[in-house]
Parts: C-alpha cells; structure tokens; sequence
C-alpha cells in the first residue's frame, strides 16, 4: 500500500504537517514520549489564539532578536521537541546571528544529546554545545535535569528557549539571566516567568525571527537598545489574553456559546 500523505487540501494541513515532524523526531530518538503530550498542550492554545503569528508575538521576536544582538554571551537553548520540529530555523538563526546552540534536556540522557547535536550539526550548524563540554549545575534544578556546559547556558547573560518547562525558566531567572521563551501557552509558568515571550508556535516564530534576524543585523546599537527599552511584557501577555477572550467572544456571536447561570453548575 502507498505511504500516507495529508492531503493540502486538508483544513489542518499545517497542523499535521508538524505532528508528523515531531514523531518523525520520536523515531529518530530526539523526542520523548513526554514532548508528544507537551505538544497536545502547546496545539490548544493554538487553536485558540487563531493559528497565526499576532503582532503582540511579533514585538516579543523583535526584542528578542535585538537582545541577542546586544548580549555579552547569548546562547540558544534546545531540547527534543524544539530541535524535531524547528531544527533547521534554529540552525539558521544561529549560524547567521553567531549564537552558538546548547541542547539541554529535561529528561536528559547522554545518547539524546549526541543523537540531537547530531541532527543540528548536518544540518549546518557551526556551533553546538551538549556532550563535549565542560559540565556544572544550574543551582536548584535537581539531579540531571539542571547539568549545563560551563561555557554554555551556565555562564550566558542571554537564554532564547522554547517549548519548556517553567522550573528551569524560573531557575535560570534566578541565576540572574534574561530569558526569551517560545510558548503558546500564556498561563504557563514559562510564560510568566520570562522577560520576553514569545506566544507563538515554534516554527513560525523562529522563521519570523530569521527575518527580523537578517534586518536588525544591520542596525545601530542605540537602535537595538530602543527596541529592548520599549519592550513590555506584560502588555504582550495581556494581548495573548485578550485575544483568546475575543475568540471566546466570537463564538458567544455565532450562537457557540449557549447561557447558563453559574447557580446550574455550582448546585
Ligand atoms: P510550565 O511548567 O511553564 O507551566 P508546562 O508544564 O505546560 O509549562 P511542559 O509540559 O514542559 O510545560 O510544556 C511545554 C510548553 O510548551 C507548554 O506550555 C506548551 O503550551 C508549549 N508548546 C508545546 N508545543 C509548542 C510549540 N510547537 N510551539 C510553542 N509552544 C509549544
């Protein structure tokens, strides 16, 4: 029998299209049963904020860009999931902005890592950190879950992450670093924590950024640290708010969302 393809015709068509990648990512070792569920998570919320890359995210990417520009010692921080279904914009970015990547992992083991630095590597990417590099800890993060490179994530002034979770945001806020992290989820823990989120899905967002990469490249330093000063996160988290209230909205309009009083479902 001929191999299944989704149809384009097919209203998921995108959505699919990323599933596949992710389990494509499964077979070859980089994901772990875990990131298939996180991913569920990460869809809902996708399909809540309208399946697009909003203006509020774009703002979030343009301070991320910038700050990546004006950092001492940035670095991007991949794990399995980010690595499976945005690899080779990870790999652009990286190469083009010269940050160098570090795969870190929450359910972190040695083969994992290889397998990932691997991929990233014939994909192009000139500098990879994970296996070979001299490891610490990231105080407060228990047992394997926090080992990073001494010159990695450890001792970066700048973390971009994506598709994580929100103890080793929150750790690495405590270590005093500024962290930018992709999540499309607005009540998360990631979310909350971070100085620059990013709500979006990750393979727009990083191909958003590839952009803005390439423009900002060529701006002054002044110019840069306008786009970072302006910045307000908690406006962009309010946006991503909002703009899931309005879908909400929209159904209570087409006649989704039937009334009911709070008395029928408290009794
Ligand atoms: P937290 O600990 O921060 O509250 P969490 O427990 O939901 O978050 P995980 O279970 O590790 O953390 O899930 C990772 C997060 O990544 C989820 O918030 C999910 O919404 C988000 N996510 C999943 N897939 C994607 C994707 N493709 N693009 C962007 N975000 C995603």
């Amino acid at each position: 029998m001929d191999e299944f393809k989704i149809p384009k015709s097919h209203p998921r068509y995108h959505s699919l299209l990323i599933r596949e990648k992710l389990v494509e990512g499964f077979k070859k070792g980089m994901v772990v049963p875990e990131g298939l569920i996180a991913h569920g998570r990460g869809e809902a919320f996708d399909y809540l904020l309208g399946e697009k890359t909003h203006e509020f995210a774009i703002a979030s990417i343009k301070a991320t860009i910038a700050s990546l520009l004006l950092a001492k010692s940035p670095i991007i921080s991949v794990n399995g999931n980010l690595a499976a279904l945005a690899g080779e914009q990870i790999v652009e970015l990286s190469n083009l902005l010269e940050v160098p990547i570090e795969v870190n992992l929450f359910y972190r083991t040695e083969e994992r890592i290889r397998v990932i630095e691997r991929y990233l590597k014939d994909l192009g990417a000139r500098n990879v950190l994970g296996s070979d590099c001299k490891k610490t800890f990231i105080p407060g993060l228990e047992s394997s879950r926090g080992i990073v490179c001494l010159n990695g994530i450890y001792s970066a002034d700048f973390v971009l992450l994506g598709i994580e979770d929100g103890d080793r945001t929150e750790a690495l806020r405590r270590m005093g670093k500024k962290v930018a992290a992709i999540d499309l989820n607005p009540f998360s823990r990631t979310a909350q924590m971070a100085n620059i989120t990013i709500i979006d899905e990750a393979t727009r967002a990083l191909s958003k950024a590839i952009e803005v990469a390439k423009e900002f490249k060529k701006l002054e330093r002044d110019e840069l640290e306008n786009i970072v000063k302006n910045y307000d996160n908690r406006r962009v988290l309010s946006e991503a708010f909002k703009t899931i209230l309005q879908r909400l909205e929209d159904a209570k309009r087409r006649g989704l969302l039937i009334s009911f009083s709070t008395h029928s479902i408290t009794k």
